[in-house]
């Protein structure tokens, strides 16, 4: 590798995120030089087995998957109520795909573009100097080199290795994710099922749990609990046992973390900008991240290929990166951040009176939700679920402070995404904002 070396952009991680970045740079001409510490044939390998949704591909401008990525595609899904006895289709499609196939089309296209990617180079610290991030530090063979660039983007995963070692006066947040902030994802591939079990996409929001295809007519049990692997493993049990006793055969459990929590407040500084799950841009109704990651790519694609063409990479040139995600999914996002917790908190006969009468969990409910990351409601369906809700109050099936945890939440949700709509424009008023945005998050 050797010290010495230069780009216009460094990206650091070659996973989904920093290659459809990396792949949008090269395309438009810019020297892109990407850092991966595994071996690029490694990516992908332990979730083996994801999904992603079938109208993103002509959004981002991608091929639909073929061949040896793709495993299936079901146009509909299921979301279950606890008991069982509502079944909700989600008429929302999604395509079961191989992790690693994807990773290899993702590099292929970075190298194609005439982007570079050094596999087994494993980035230790940012290279800041006056007040700007001009490179990295990274060690290949037990050698520590610099590599220089106008410009560093962390897309290094949940623990943002960049970010989290930034100076503190560059203006990004640099603290690590907490136990508490992440989902801990646990699948278990199931083989040789018995009839009558689920098939296709099934969901399961009360428990936060899901029964998936996997190849052939196998199955993914999956879930996502906060805390520990212990708790989610323990969590999957109970749910498993609950409604499918212990179906077909174990062929292999893999378990990864998911960031769950409000992205750092400026993704941007001088000479730097971090993406993906190192700017914790997952969908917080699934934890899914591939392709709403790709929302902040893209725009930042476009940010820094025009301040390069000007030759300007401040922190102030690089700023619409933060006004465009902020003003459209990081506004949903948010508000969707300060929404759930109240609903993860009902009990679970208060879920299943909201399935039995199509409240909150309805099949365009859903819909709505991975299609636009948020649920339109008009004034007339408001009401009729305000007042369904509190028919269930007076009649004991929901409790009046599940009622009142789920107002105040509603209240402070449309508040934090209009905060986010007024992500403002001027750098000079950002502390300002932030001062408005932390009460919201019920943050000191
Ligand atoms: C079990 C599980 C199942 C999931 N299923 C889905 C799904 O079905 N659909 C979906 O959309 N999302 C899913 N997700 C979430 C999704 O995997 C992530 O949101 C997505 O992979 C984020 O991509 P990324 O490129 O930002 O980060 P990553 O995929 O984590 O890539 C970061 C890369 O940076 C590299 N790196 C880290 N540190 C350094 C360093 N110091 N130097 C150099 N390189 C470094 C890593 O090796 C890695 O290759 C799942 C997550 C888990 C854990």
């Amino acid at each position: 590798m050797g010290t010495g070396r230069s780009a216009d952009v460094i990206v650091v991680g070659a996973g989904t995120s920093g290659c459809y970045f990396a792949w949008r740079l090269a395309q438009a001409g810019l020297r892109v030089l990407v850092l991966e510490k595994r071996r690029l044939v490694e990516l992908g390998q332990e979730i083996d087995i994801f999904h992603m949704d079938e109208v993103r591909f002509d959004q981002f401008g991608l091929a639909h998957p073929e061949g040896e990525e793709l495993l299936g595609y079901h146009p509909t899904g299921l979301a279950w109520s606890p008991d069982l006895q509502v079944q909700n289709p989600v008429d929302y499609g999604f395509y079961v795909m191989h992790k690693p196939a994807f990773e290899r089309r993702m590099h292929r296209y970075v190298q194609e573009a005439g982007g570079e990617i050094l596999e087994e180079v494993e980035v230790v610290e940012p290279v800041v100097e006056a007040g700007r991030v001009t490179g990295v530090r990274a060690r290949q063979n037990g050698q520590l080199s610099e590599l220089r660039a106008s410009i560093v983007a962390d897309a290094s995963g949940i623990d943002g290795v960049v970010r989290t070692r930034l100076p503190r006066e560059l203006g990004v947040e640099t603290d690590t994710i907490s136990d508490d902030a992440a989902l801990f994802v646990c699948l278990e591939f199931r083989d040789d099922l018995e009839e009558g079990l689920p098939t296709g996409l099934n969901f399961y929001p009360y428990h936060k749990a899901f029964w998936n295809p996997s190849r052939g007519s196998g199955a993914i049990l999956g879930i996502g609990q906060p805390s520990s692997y212990d708790y989610a493993w323990e969590k999957h049990r109970a749910w498993r046992e609950e409604y499918f006793g212990d179906p077909g055969r174990v062929v292999k459990r893999t378990q990864g973390r998911t960031p769950y929590r409000r992205s750092p407040f400026s993704l941007v500084a001088n000479g730097f900008l971090v993406l993906g799950d190192a700017a914790f841009q997952t969908k917080p109704f699934s934890g899914e991240g591939v392709t709403s990651s790709f929302t902040a790519c893209q725009i930042a694609a476009e940010v820094v290929t025009a301040a390069l063409e000007g030759g300007d990479v401040r922190r102030e040139t690089l700023w619409p990166y933060n006004v465009r995600y902020f003003r459209d999914q990081g506004a949903k996002f948010a508000s969707m951040f300060v929404q759930l917790p109240a609903a993860a908190e009902l009990s679970r006969h208060e879920v299943d009176y909201l399935f039995h009468h199509d409240l909150i969990f309805s099949s365009e409910e859903f819909r709505q939700m991975n299609l636009n990351y948020a649920t339109e409601m008009s004034l007339g369906q408001t009401l009729s679920l305000a007042g369904k809700l509190v028919w269930g109050v007076v009649t004991g099936r929901f409790s009046s402070a599940s009622f009142g945890r789920l107002l105040k939440a509603s209240t402070t949700a449309g508040q934090i995404r209009k905060h986010y709509e007024a992500f403002p424009e001027d750098p000079a008023q950002f502390e300002a904002w932030v001062a408005g945005a932390k009460p919201l998050w019920g943050e000191a």
